[in-house]
């Protein structure tokens, strides 16, 4: 079969070195297995996510020279290719899971606020036993007249292991580690978990290359996989880019998202700093992402995050 690989940016701002770091892995891990690039905006979330981020994001991308065959902006058999328009897909995979009965109406506040968004390290976490697990249907039916609910999925206590090229052997209790998530939130908006498995699965992605911050979200995405039917992909979770303070580099950082640093970079210069940060080069000096395909290896990426040292990226 052949290899395929996925950007699949949240634009919910202008992309920053962190971000460019995994999407460059991800590109370089599909180039050199010979595989297709797909990119998929995760723009579920009406709030947070859309124009002008999502433009951005694709004249970033083109800019650095990371280009895909398939997806937003380009077409392919599999899209459409922004989440916001494929609620049908999403739909259809609820209903099973609800036919399954492993997921739960539920009514608690916290079940909005976890929301739809991708979760990353040091957010909070829906873990535990949600009470509105034991509700009664009588109980429940008198809540949705009053509400209408969230959906959870109702997790396990089992094992998902799984071997990934960066982290190695991971194995993960579900219940005890990921808990209970959001499927769906109560407005209708489908939660993240639910949206990439569905996505991955239907685009036929083989390889999925991103940080490690959503390292247990791979568990949660194999044990939805499961559940759908579907085959899970290969993972691979990259080091985190952090600040010099040992921070993790966010899109607060304005002075190293892309709109700034392409005043004073070239793409090249960017990409070359961010192969010696990562291992896969000896010195930062500038090359093209087809250069690092050529030789690129896993070996080689380090598993340890990357500190943006002062002068990284001095020209
Ligand atoms: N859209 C997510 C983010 O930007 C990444 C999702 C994924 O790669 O699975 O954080």
């Amino acid at each position: 079969m052949a290899e395929k690989g996925r950007f699949a940016p949240s634009p919910s701002g202008r992309m920053h070195l962190g971000n460019l770091f995994s999407f460059l892995v991800a590109w370089l891990d599909a180039r050199s297995a010979g595989g297709r690039m797909v990119l998929r905006m995760e723009d579920l979330d009406p709030d947070r996510t859309g124009e002008p981020w999502t433009s951005h994001i694709v004249e970033d991308l083109r800019w650095l020279g990371l280009d895909w065959e398939e997806g937003y902006g380009v077409g392919g058999p599999d899209g459409p290719y922004a989440q916001r328009e494929r609620t049908a897909f999403y739909d259809a995979a609820f209903q099973r899971l609800q036919a399954a009965g492993v997921v739960y109406p539920c009514w608690c506040s916290r079940a909005q606020r976890l929301a739809a968004s991708a979760p990353h390290l040091g957010e909070e976490r829906d873990l535990g036993h949600c009470p509105c697990r034991d509700l009664s249907q009588v109980e429940r039916e008198d809540r949705a007249m009053v509400r209408a609910p969230a959906w959870k999925a109702a997790l396990p206590h089992e094992r998902v292991r799984f071997r990934d090229l960066v982290q190695g052997e991971q194995v993960f209790d579900l219940a005890r580690d990921c808990g209970d998530f959001v499927i769906r939130r109560a407005d209708g908006v489908y939660g993240y978990q639910l949206a990439v498995t569905v996505d991955d699965a239907l685009m036929g992605i083989t390889r999925v290359v991103r940080g490690r911050d959503l390292l247990d979200s791979a568990a949660r995405q194999i044990w939805l996989m499961g559940q759908l039917g579907y085959r899970p992909p290969v993972y691979a979770h990259v080091p985190l880019l952090l600040s010099p303070d040992g921070r993790r580099l966010s899109k607060r950082e304005r002075d190293l998202d892309l709109g700034v640093l392409r005043q004073s970079h070239r793409p090249e210069e960017l990409l070359g700093a961010l192969a010696w940060l990562a291992g896969l080069r000896k010195e930062p000096a500038p090359v093209t992402a087809e250069a690092l395909a050529r030789d690129f290896s896993w070996n080689r990426v380090t598993q340890a995050d990357l500190i943006l040292q002062a002068g990284a990226l001095a020209k």
